[in-house]
């Protein structure tokens, strides 16, 4: 035996398993035998008689060497006997020394009998001999690691069987040319396709396309030697796209990667589930943009990756215009698909690449990263503006809205998420403040003024629920007798700070900021309330105008509301009258036209405000719904000067007249203007030569003093704000 197969054997095999058991005829011959082999390094055992080869047999053999002429009936029964109780034994290879070799009719006998026997030709000390006992021992050998190695795969498959067949994960063995060899229960129901089917069908046929060339590469390296982990995606059966957690292993047999195993895990619907999640946690629900927590963080990163690659990265900051207004009169369903609209136009105007978040509101924030020149910046903006002022056609309505934009950009305006985006928002109001539909960038001089701006808009927030808010009253007086028959209520905020304020600095911010609702109710109710308290002190009954906006006059509820403010005074409606500016008649005609009539309906009269310069002609007046034409103080003011003007306002009154309005001249300022509008017979006139608007009292005092207005018909009218002017 070479010096490895004795090593092996060694391991392997138990000693009395290498045995060779040699039973001759004479224990001389079986002596003699045994020295022979011993010398070549066989390791032999003499048996004396056939009784003790059995109990040596009993004990492992590796063989058994015997001669022809021992083999007597009895021998062979017994030795037959004996290979038969064992499965294993069966293979004893039985080496006999003949004389004639098989030709021997006893031989020829015993050789069925007694299984695997090879007969040696005699002498013994021939190497032939030796040679021939040698072959008999190593197939001996290999016939017991064959069964040795049987064994322990049975054991083994039976220890593992249970867990291959009914893993939840689908287990699989591909050979090294990459075709599937077995397949659990898991992986069948998982991809749809019965084992059988698997057999026939290749791996990169049901992994996607793109994902076949990583796959491919992976199974190489496990069939080198070094396990794979990955995530791919393959196609069921069925069609249907999974998502797979998976795993390749070198199948190792004999220290010889034969295979591959794998291991698939079905994770598609834990991906969806954390897809979803992770959507919700970091997109707004309404509009699918980013919202305000992921800005955060892809600016945060924008600008770390800006910082790095020295950069510069953009942020502009956009609202709607207005956006209060249009959600209260269309409602918050429509607010809503408004809102899904701009974030679809916003997606559509910016640049591949750039992140488009929704901060909550109207806001919207653009972040463009990269930015190689300022210049994009602007472009963006103004696809932006393009596309958001296109009308949009909701639900049935027409609606456009305009937008204004603010840019701040990194590190210029700002080296962190916060100060990025609140100089980003700045710009924004600076851009409002141009006009609706602008772009602008943050500049730190803009600072101061916004926030002036912001300091105005927080105070005109609180000034309501203050009480800082007055009306003072204008009279009217009429043309004939000097007498005053009306007010126009004016209000004014008297703030803490700054002192008083006239609606021209404040309206348009109450306007912007909504606020000029819950405004209007307020001076509402207040002059009416004023004019019932005049009257009920007993001074002589007077006609309270009223200025209504015109988002007052567009809501549904203003002829309710004015309903509900003369019940709740307990002013008789013919001592109301509301005044309208032909801008805001002109927005919404017909819905306007309805309203107008139902409020004269309750018995309060009408107003065209500031009439001549709107865009309305004399024309529109006989559809209109209305008792009183203030005329501009625009055309009163050249009425002396400019003989257009003159014309004009000769001819509106004749045709107001005619139409049966009463007409009233606005800003009256001198005596020649009076005597003027005197002639023309304009009905009434309010003006600073009469007196400008007064804080409640001193128009009491006026009113008590109406006689002596009446007194100054003369001619010799004494201006009654000179004493009072401040
Ligand atoms: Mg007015």
């Amino acid at each position: 035996m070479n010096p490895e197969s004795t090593l092996q054997s060694q391991l392997e095999i138990a000693p009395e398993e290498k045995r060779l058991l040699v039973l001759a005829s004479t224990p001389k011959d079986s002596k003699m035998a045994c020295k022979v082999l011993t010398e070549s390094g066989i390791d032999c055992s003499v048996c004396t008689d056939e009784h003790d080869l059995l109990r040596q047999l009993e004990q492992g053999a590796a063989a058994l060497l015997t001669v022809e002429e021992i083999l007597s009936e009895e021998t062979v029964e017994l030795l037959e006997g004996f290979l038969r109780k064992q499965p294993e034994w069966s293979d004893l290879p039985i080496l006999i020394l003949t004389y004639h070799g098989a030709d021997s009719p006893a031989i020829g006998e015993v050789i069925p009998r007694l299984g695997k026997v090879s007969l040696l030709e005699r002498p013994v000390r021939t190497s032939a001999f030796t040679s021939a006992i040698r072959a008999a021992l190593r197939g001996r050998y290999r016939q017991y690691q064959f069964r040795a190695s049987q064994q322990r795969l049975m054991e083994s498959e039976q220890r593992f069987k249970s867990l291959f067949e009914f893993h939840p994960d689908g287990i699989f063995i591909r050979d090294l040319t990459g075709k599937f060899i077995s397949a659990n229960r898991a992986l069948e129901n998982m991809l749809g396709y019965s084992a059988e089917e698997l057999h026939n069908t290749s791996v990169s046929s049901m992994v996607l396309h793109e994902h076949t060339e990583e796959v491919n590469r992976y199974f190489e390296e496990a069939s080198k030697g070094t396990p794979q982990k990955f995530k791919t995606r393959v196609r069921r059966k069925n069609g249907d796209i999974l998502e797979l957690e998976a795993a390749y292993l070198p199948w190792v047999v004999n220290g010889e990667i034969i295979g591959v195993h794998g291991i698939a895990r079905d994770i598609t619907q834990a991906r969806l589930y954390q897809r979803q999640i992770e959507h919700l946690a970091t997109h707004d629900p309404l509009t699918g943009l980013l919202n305000r927590y992921s800005l955060y963080d892809r600016l945060e990163h924008a600008i770390a990756c800006s910082r790095r690659d020295s950069t510069q990265t953009g942020v502009l900051f956009m609202d709607l215009n207005r956006f209060k207004q249009i959600n209260d009169s269309l409602g918050h369903d429509r607010g809503d698909l408004l809102l899904e609209e701009i974030a679809r136009r916003l997606l559509k105007s910016v640049r591949e690449g750039d992140i488009v978040a929704r901060l909550g509101g109207d806001e919207f924030v653009i972040v463009m990263e990269n930015l190689h020149d300022i210049e994009d910046m602007v472009r963006v903006s103004e696809t932006m503006l393009e596309n958001i002022s296109a009308t949009i056609y909701l639900d049935g309505h027409e609606l456009s809205v305009t937008t204004s934009i603010g840019g701040s950009v990194f590190p210029k305006d700002g080296e962190d998420v916060t100060t990025l985006l609140k100089h980003a928002d700045l710009a924004m109001y600076q851009a409002k403040e141009m006009g609706s539909g602008s772009f602008r960038f943050y500049d730190s001089y803009m600072n101061i003024k916004i926030l002036e701006r912001l300091l105005t808009e927080n105070a005109l927030r609180k000034a309501l629920a203050n009480n800082e808010f007055v009306l003072h009253y204008q009279p009217r007086v009429r043309t004939i007798d000097r007498k005053i028959v009306g007010v126009e209520a004016l209000v004014r905020w008297n703030n803490p700070e700054r002192g008083l304020i006239h609606p021209i600095d404040f309206i348009p911010l109450a306007e912007e900021i909504g606020l000029i609702h819950e405004l209007g109710d307020w001076v509402l109710d207040t002059a009416c309330r004023q004019n019932k308290a005049w009257q009920d002190a007993g001074l002589p009954p007077i006609l309270m105008a009223v200025n209504l906006s015109a988002q007052q006059l567009g809501s549904a509820s203003i002829k309710n509301k004015v309903q509900e403010v003369l019940a709740k005074t307990g002013l008789n409606p013919g001592y109301l009258e509301l005044e309208i500016t032909e801008t805001s008649l002109m927005q919404n005609m017909e819905a306007t036209l309805d309203t107008l009539h139902a409020i004269r309906g309750i018995g309060v009269s009408i107003s065209i405000d500031d009439f001549g310069i709107g865009y309305s002609s004399l024309t529109h007046l006989k559809r209109l719904p209305v008792d009183t034409l203030k005329i501009d103080k625009s055309f009163i003011h050249d009425i002396l000067d400019d003989r257009d003007d003159a014309a004009i306002v000769s001819a509106t009154i004749a045709l107001a007249h005619h139409m049966e309005l009463k007409v009233i001249a606005e800003g009256v300022t001198s005596l020649d203007e009076i005597r003027f509008l005197e002639k023309l017979e304009c009905d009434e006139m309010q003006g600073y030569y009469f007196s400008e608007a007064l804080p409640p009292l001193q128009l009491e005092k006026t009113l008590q003093q109406n006689e002596w207005l009446l007194k100054s018909t003369a001619g010799v009218v004494t201006p009654l704000h000179a004493g009072t002017h401040h």
